[in-house]
């Protein structure tokens, strides 16, 4: 079983102190602070390519890399990151075949129905409580556009200072080849 696996290396790692190679401290070495995908692709392939070992960067990620509100958890880990762990500069990295791109929210819901776990009428007594469950899971047309999108609400929110530039970065999740979309020291120095 995956826990069992997990806790009896884990009981290895810490007994043979692999940890120590680790070391680091919570403020990122390189003062900067990522919004990533999820993708399982990039669990280590992001860091690798972009040369980030442990302590040199906050990492925020989840399906997308999409900051969907302005006041929801991904925003409030950068104002976080910002303010308490000295991050100076802000990185978007959505990649390229995501999955979240031209999401399938209503066979995401229909695999719901068919397992049983909601029924149609939960989904209409949602609907009616204002909640539109395509529009939540779906993910975006495009990644950059995506990409472009969330460096708009971060620039744009009143708690992030305007002199911290935001970056904006297409990887590639076989080769780790970063494609620039948006380069966030040019809008900074436009911007003054
Ligand atoms: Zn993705």
């Amino acid at each position: 079983m995956l826990l069992q696996e997990i806790l009896e290396h884990n009981g290895k790692f810490v007994n043979d102190e692999e940890f120590v190679q680790y070391e680091a401290t919570k403020f990122p070495k390189k003062r900067m602070v990522v919004v990533s995908c999820m993708d399982a692709r990039l669990v280590e392939l992001l860091p690798k390519a972009l040369d980030l070992h442990n302590g040199d960067a906050k990492i925020i990620k989840n399906a997308g890399g999409i900051i969907s509100h302005p006041f929801g958890s991904i925003m409030r880990s950068i104002v976080t990151a910002v303010y308490e762990l000295n991050a100076d500069e802000i990185f978007i990295i959505g990649h390229h075949k995501c999955g979240m791109s031209q999401s399938n929210p209503k066979g995401t819901i229909q695999k719901a129905l068919d397992r049983g776990v909601v029924s149609q009428d939960v989904i209409k007594n949602l609907e009616y409580a204002g909640i539109d469950l395509h529009k939540w899971l779906f993910g975006f047309d495009n990644v950059v556009d995506s990409i472009k999108a969330n460096i708009d609400l971060v620039r744009n929110h009143p708690l992030i200072p305007k002199d911290v530039p935001v970056h904006g970065l297409a990887i590639d999740p076989g080769t780790g080849k970063l494609d620039l979309v948006v380069d966030g020291y040019q809008v900074v120095a436009v911007s003054k």
